[in-house]
C-alpha cells in the first residue's frame, strides 16, 4: 500500500514552550515575522461536559482535497503520492491564490523568494530517514508523525489506541470538505 503520511497532537501534553517553532525557523530559515507552524490557545470540543483550554499547535493539514492544490495556476503548489502538499518554488508565480484560498491559515508569502511557503512535513528530512525537526525537538512528545498507511507506524499505533480508550480525536473544520490530515488527541 502507498505511504500517506499525517500528524497527530497528543494536546494535554502542549506547555507552549515553542521548542517546535523555533527548531521549524531554524530548520527552513523562515522569516522573522513568519511560522509554518505555531501554537494555539483554544478548547477541545467537549463544550457541552468540561470545557478544557489547551495549547494546539498549528500547521498545514496536507488536505486530502487542497483547496490551495486546486487555485494554484501553474501548479506549483501539488498533492504528493505520499499524501504531502508540497510547493514547487520553481514554478511558484506568487499570485498569492493559495494563501487566500487555504481555510487554516497555513501558508505565508515569502517576500525575500517572492514565493508561498508553508510546512511540507521537513521533506528532506523525511527522505533521509527523519522525522521533521517540530517531531525530534518536543520535549513533551506532542507530535507524533508517520505513515497511517502502515499499521505498524507509532501514528497507527496511537490511532488505535486512542479509539479503544475512547480518547477524544478530532480534525480541523471538517465541514469544509478539505479532508485534513492532522489529528488533535485528547486523552
Ligand atoms: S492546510 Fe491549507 S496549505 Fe495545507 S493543504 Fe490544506 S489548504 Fe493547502
Ligand atoms: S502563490 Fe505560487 S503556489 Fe500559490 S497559487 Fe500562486 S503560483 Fe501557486
Amino acid at each position: 500500500m502507498k505511504k500517506k503520511y499525517a500528524m497527530a497532537y497528543i494536546v494535554d501534553r502542549c506547555v507552549d514552550c515553542k521548542a517546535c517553532m523555533v527548531a521549524c525557523k531554524a530548520e527552513w530559515e523562515v522569516p522573522e515575522d513568519k511560522f509554518r507552524t505555531h501554537i494555539d490557545t483554544g478548547v477541545s470540543p467537549d463544550y457541552t461536559d468540561t470545557m478544557r483550554m489547551h495549547f494546539l499547535p498549528h500547521q498545514c493539514n496536507h488536505c486530502d482535497d487542497a483547496p490551495c492544490v486546486t487555485v494554484c495556476p501553474t501548479k506549483a503548489s501539488y498533492k504528493r503520492e505520499d499524501g504531502i502538499v508540497s510547493v514547487n518554488q520553481k514554478i511558484c508565480v506568487g499570485c498569492k491564490y493559495c494563501i487566500v484560498s487555504c481555510p487554516y491559515d497555513a501558508r505565508f508569502f515569502n517576500h525575500e523568494l517572492g514565493v508561498a511557503e508553508k510546512c511540507t512535513f521537513c521533506l528532506p528530512r523525511i527522505a533521509e530517514g527523519l522525522a521533521p525537526a517540530c517531531v525530534t525537538t518536543c520535549p513533551g512528545n506532542v507530535r507524533v508523525f508517520g505513515d497511517i498507511n502502515d499499521p505498524n507506524s507509532e501514528i497507527s499505533a496511537l490511532l488505535r489506541d486512542a479509539a479503544t480508550n475512547h480518547y477524544k480525536v478530532w480534525k480541523l473544520r471538517q465541514d469544509l470538505g478539505t479532508r485534513p490530515n492532522i489529528y488533535y488527541i485528547q486523552k
